[in-house]
């Protein structure tokens, strides 16, 4: 604060001093003027010629020596810092004119003549008031001036000592004293008028100061003739300067040197057309090292004296800059992968088409995508799936060393660009490339994953004429490898397209299905072979499509399934078959119901509730209801075990179907959760002539038995298949020797009748 203080009294002490040496000159002259009217009037009057010649001399040198102080004051750049010693310099400047006026009264007084003694005195009064006007902004000083002109008038009167001279001296004390008087209201006025300048324009300049470090502003203002610049505070603070005055040429050296050229260019535009120019540059922070990105307007100036001054807004858009990068990287790049996202390449797809065809070139993408990504980050967790992906994406991208495009377009589906290809088979290539990655284990955490991948490729101009339709024909032809057992690749092709369309179809009158009443339950009988009695049913959906006929559940479920429908479904198989068992119980038929269940649904949150429930709804015994369920790896073993635990403590049964088919080995069958293993169509197919299924059947049988499972055994055709079973002991079967599934209506009359025939010949 004190500081403060003491600057803005040293600003408006330099301000003093600036106006009142801008009033010597007047003074100079005046003063001189009227010592050469002085001398000519009263000069030949007095006694002593010397002594008049004298004075005027005396008065002469010293307004001289005030003009040369003057002078230099103008010329001195520092004046600003030198504020003491230039007051010290005018106040002696000052007083002594005073003294050489005040010398007046004794060296050029004309003692014998009345009259121009009174015109010396008004001389001097005049001399008095002159200091009122150009000393008017020290007080002090122009009182001090005026006083000693002042003293030396009145003792010069009284020492005369002649009645007149006293009567002078009254009149000029009267005189002097109104000069004082309006000297002390005057300088008290100018010195108010310095303070408020000042204050007002250190407001000024403080909201400039804020205003240009809040947006990080500053500017800088080149006089054309010199060569240097000379900045604003703030910008002088954000170059790292020291001083504000810089040599033109150190602000360039600032610069980027790629960007110093540029920026004299627009230097160089503006100084000639005059008109307003915009720039952005990078500049070194002299004390960091770090680039900065600033953005300038250029402006030319004509001040009042018409001098060219160029004028430069400087703001530092670092921030900004480097929050757009942020943005952009943001939106166009994948941040777990850090590859391309879809967005992005999908503008360098376009781009490549326009270029291709401009080029008449060739390109290809491939479409890559994790073959059971699910089942890793069910498995081991997100983390670990997130890891996998990323050391996936360092692969893809070590394969685009030559200028081609790696992308991550969305969960563990990846797309290559391979621009400027000569034929299909470098794409050809390209895909045996990805598909090498499959060759080593992959080391995420503690997992070792076993990499799989399903590729499919699009050729420009081949396949499509649009970003978009190519990617959907590498999707397509990946699809296709998916559904043919995935892990390999394919090249997109016009059949593709048409089995899509098929499917999409399906999908979209899947909706539809259930809401329109579609599905139908048809059921398989399953006999008791031992006894030759029909023990049950499995309830086996159809969908009759109002075009399309009957459609198997091998053509929709996995559709189902994909798209979420499959729990709505299984649970009106649920509802169906339990309303179907109730109306036969009502009937007085005692039959057991299997289910098939799909692992969606019979995994998902819910179901035994669901099972629970419809049971209890439709007054059915739990132990009627069999749900059959497949083996799959990707599902929790330890899920699967506890719904099946769930599912049997209440009485409902469960089957394994397609027993054989899926990965549980013969020695964890002790193990299983589980009431009926159904022994797949595969087994039984090869029972009458293929040794090891002979054995494997069998094993099945005596394990299965042993343990204390039911067996099934499934697609039973031929009465030699029958034989052979039975004579393994096996307990039931179901099979399209006895009946193919049917529809509910003809159940009640397979139960009467005489199974005991069908026999090998
Ligand atoms: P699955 O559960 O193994 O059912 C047996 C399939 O084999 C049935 O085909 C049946 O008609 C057929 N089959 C039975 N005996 C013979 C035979 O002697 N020879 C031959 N060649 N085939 C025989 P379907 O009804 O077409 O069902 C196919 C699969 O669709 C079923 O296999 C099951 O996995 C699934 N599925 C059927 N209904 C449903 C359902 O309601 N929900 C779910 N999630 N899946 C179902
Ligand atoms: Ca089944
Ligand atoms: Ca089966």
């Amino acid at each position: 604060m004190g500081s403060t203080t003491a600057a803005r009294k040293e600003a408006i002490r330099h301000n003093q001093n600036e106006l009142l040496y801008k009033g010597v000159k007047f003074s100079v002259v005046g003063s001189l003027a009227a010592a050469v009217v002085a001398m000519y009037f009263f000069g030949p009057l007095v006694a002593s010629q010397g002594a008049a010649w004298i004075w005027f001399t005396a008065l002469w040198l010293v307004y001289l020596a005030r003009a040369l102080d003057c002078y230099l004051f103008m010329r001195a750049t520092h004046a600003r810092q030198h504020v003491q010693h230039w007051t010290r310099r005018f106040k002696t400047g000052a007083l002594s004119s005073a003294i050489a006026w005040s010398l007046s009264m004794w060296m050029i007084f004309p003692t014998d003549d009345m009259a121009h003694q009174v015109l010396l005195v008004l001389t001097l009064g005049g001399v008095a008031a002159g200091a009122l006007a150009s000393l008017p902004y020290d007080r002090s000083l122009s009182n001090i001036f005026q006083l000693l002109i002042f003293t030396s008038v009145f003792i010069r009167l009284l020492v005369e000592g002649s009645s007149f001279s006293i009567e002078l001296a009254l009149f000029s004390t009267f005189v002097f004293g109104f000069l004082l008087a309006c000297g002390k209201d005057v300088g008290k006025n100018y010195i108010d008028l310095l303070r408020l300048r000042q204050d007002s324009q250190e407001t000024n300049l403080t909201l400039i100061r804020t205003t240009e470090q809040m947006a990080r502003l500053g500017y800088w203002q080149w006089d054309l003739n010199s060569k240097a610049v000379d900045m604003s505070t703030n910008l002088t603070l954000m170059l790292g300067f020291r001083n504000r005055k810089v040599d033109i040429k150190d602000c360039f050296a600032l610069m980027h040197p790629d960007d110093q050229l540029k920026v004299q260019h627009a230097c160089a535009h503006v100084m000639k057309t005059g008109v307003d120019t915009e720039i952005e540059f990078r500049t070194a922070d002299t004390r960091s090292g770090d680039m900065r990105h600033m953005r300038q307007v250029l402006k030319l100036l004509v001040d009042s004296d018409d001098k060219t001054f160029l004028l430069g807004t400087i703001q530092d858009v670092t921030d900004v800059k480097s929050a757009e990068q942020k943005i952009y990287s943001m939106a166009y790049y994948d941040d777990l992968s850090g590859l391309a996202n879809r967005a992005h390449f999908h503008e360098n797809l376009d781009a490549e088409f326009a270029l291709a065809r401009l080029r008449h070139q060739q390109f290809a993408i491939i479409y890559v995508d994790l073959d059971d990504f699910k089942g890793v980050n069910d498995s081991y967790g997100h983390e670990c799936g997130d890891n996998y992906l990323k050391h996936f994406s360092n692969y893809l991208t070590s394969l685009t060393e030559r200028g081609d495009m790696a992308a991550r377009l969305g969960g563990d589906e990846f797309c290559l660009l391979l621009r400027d290809i000569d034929n299909r088979q470098e794409a050809h290539d390209m895909a045996l490339q990805c598909l090498e990655y499959c060759n080593q284990i992959v080391q995420v955490g503690n997992h070792r994953i076993h990499p799989r991948l399903s590729v499919g490729i699009a050729l420009f101009p081949d396949n499509a004429q649009t970003a978009d339709d190519l990617v959907k024909c590498a999707d397509m032809a990946m699809y296709t490898v998916k559904q043919a057992g995935k892990h390999s690749f394919a090249f997109y092709d016009e059949k593709m397209a048409r089995d899509n369309r098929e499917r999409v179809r399906l999908e979209a009158d899947l909706r539809q299905a259930l809401d329109s009443d579609e599905f139908e339950l048809w059921y398989q009988p399953k006999f008791d072979i031992l006894d030759n009695t029909l023990t049950g049913v499995e309830a086996l959906i159809r969908w009759r499509h109002p075009d399309r006929g009957m459609i198997p559940p091998d053509l929709f479920i996995s559709t189902a399934e994909r798209v979420g429908m499959i729990k709505e479904i299984g649970e009106w198989v649920l509802a169906n078959a339990s309303a179907q068992l109730k109306q036969w119980n009502d009937r007085g038929m005692r039959l057991g119901m299997a289910v098939n269940i799909s692992g969606d649904h019979f995994v998902a949150e819910g179901f035994c509730e669901f099972v629970f429930d419809t049971l209890r709804e439709n007054g059915l015994k739990f132990q009627d209801i069999e749900i059959e369920i497949t083996e799959s790896l990707s599902r929790d073993p330890e899920v699967h075990t506890r719904i099946c635990r769930r599912l049997r403590n209440a009485g409902v049964r469960v089957a394994i179907d397609d027993f054989g088919t899926g990965y549980s080995s013969l020695s964890v069958l002790g193990q299983l959760e589980v009431d009926t293993l159904k022994v797949d169509k595969s087994f039984i197919d090869g029972i009458v002539d293929d040794p090891a299924a002979q054995l494997m059947v069998r094993s099945i049988i005596d394990l299965s038995l042993g343990l204390g499972y039911d067996v099934v055994a499934e697609g039973v055709e031929t009465a030699e298949q029958l034989d052979f079973l039975r004579n393994n002991d096996c307990p039931y079967i179901q099979g399209y020797l006895f009946s193919r599934p049917v529809e509910a209506e003809q159940i009640p009359h397979l139960t009467t009748m005489d199974w005991s025939l069908p026999r090998a010949a």
